[in-house]
């Protein structure tokens, strides 16, 4: 495990007010401070010249990769050094690779594609074990059979999902808390064309949360891949930046003066669900997206990144009372303890209390409009 900056600040002189203690000839103004840089790899181990032999020792195996990066064609497979995302974040995300073996299966992957929360997904790599044209290949990141299993990757073949789980846990264990080399290297899961397709889709699930760097399918299935790469972006968003939109007023099926106004914050997830369902009314509306650090509406009124002066900033900088004749504006049914602290701060509007679920919004509107 990499050492944290409390971890080392214990094992310098601050700590024990020792000769020497935050002397700055390291350039930081304490030890702590050189402390956090170090944690971080931000300043050279060397820089101060009371290191403990302890402290270096330990701070060389901390700082040993525990997991190696394969690269194939700039697809990166492992480099991962946590074992939980929560406390840093995953590098890579498992690759998802299939075997073709046909001209067809080929055109299939190479068409695969989805979107979600504005991410576009692809195949990561179609292993070839027929021959197809490079005309046709194009930019699909291909790799032939035989190349691949040269990679200095490790497959796991266990007989059981439970021995698999069991393996895939141990070496990433044993990788990151013990930096051993003989778990270094990226993990991946072969499977079989005639596996029952739920059991593969249930056992690639829990692979790609615990701990395989790739997932390579003898047999390509657009339902089961969308699902898995729908799972894949879940754990691999970096946990410290949430997923978020721009934060402006989004317009559906071209609204003008008169048309529906609905307000959300600039959380990703939220976004979508509600764009999507906006998209699908018979009826024109906008939707003013407001700044909350890509927080949920409950996640950002408790972190006061939602509040009436906020919303009321945002409702002026685009000037929008001045673009619309219509004077109520639909707030999150989450929000609902905020409609007379909302409508004592934004004049020119009246509040309506909208619905909790992004779902319930086309009833909503049914009835609303009546
Ligand atoms: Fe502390 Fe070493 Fe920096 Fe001096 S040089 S402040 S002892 S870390």
């Amino acid at each position: 495990m990499e050492l944290s900056g409390l971890q080392i600040f214990k094992y310098l002189p601050g700590a024990k007010k020792a000769e020497h203690s935050n002397c700055k000839e390291c350039g930081c103004p304490t030890c702590m401070a050189f402390a956090i840089k170090l944690a971080k790899h931000q300043i050279d181990i060397s820089s101060c010249p009371y290191i403990s032999e302890e402290l270096r020792n330990l701070y060389d195996i901390s700082s040993k990769q525990p997991q190696k990066t394969v690269e194939i064609n700039g697809l990166k497979i492992g480099g991962e050094n946590v074992l939980y995302r929560h406390e840093k974040t995953f590098i890579n995300k498992t690759a998802i690779a299939v075997i073709v073996k046909s001209k067809e299966e080929f055109k299939r992957a190479k068409e695969f594609e989805i979107t979600r929360v504005n991410e576009h997904m692809k195949i990561d790599l179609v292993i070839l074990k027929c021959e197809i044209e490079k005309e046709l290949i194009g930019d699909t990141n291909t790799i032939r059979y035989e190349e691949f299993e040269k990679l200095p990757l490790l497959k796991i073949e266990k007989n059981t999902f439970s021995e698999t789980a069991q393996e895939l846990i141990k070496i990433r264990e044993r990788a990151i808390k013990e930096k051993d080399e003989k778990y270094s290297s990226p993990i991946y899961i072969q499977f079989s064309a005639e596996k029952d397709l739920k059991v593969v889709c249930a056992e690639a699930s829990f692979y790609i949360c615990k701990y395989a760097n790739m997932l390579v399918f003898e047999k390509f299935d657009e339902a089961l891949i969308s699902t898995l790469m729908t799972l894949r972006q879940n754990i691999y968003t970096d946990p410290q930046k949430p997923l978020q939109v721009e934060s402006k007023i989004y317009e559906f099926n071209n609204p003008d003066e008169n048309s529906l106004i609905f307000m959300t914050t600039n959380f990703a997830l939220t976004f979508f669900a509600v764009a999507n369902e906006l998209e699908s009314l018979p009826v024109p509306s906008y939707l003013i997206v407001t700044p909350a650090d890509g927080m949920s509406v409950l996640t950002a009124w408790s972190a006061e990144k939602f509040t009436a002066k906020m919303v009321a900033k945002t409702l002026k900088k685009w000037d929008f009372a001045s673009k619309v004749k219509n004077r109520k504006i639909i707030i999150p049914g989450l929000l609902a303890h905020m409609k007379k602290e909302l409508e004592d701060e934004i004049k020119d509007f009246e509040i309506v209390v909208g619905t909790v679920d992004a779902y319930a919004i086309a009833d909503f509107v049914k009835n609303y409009t009546k």
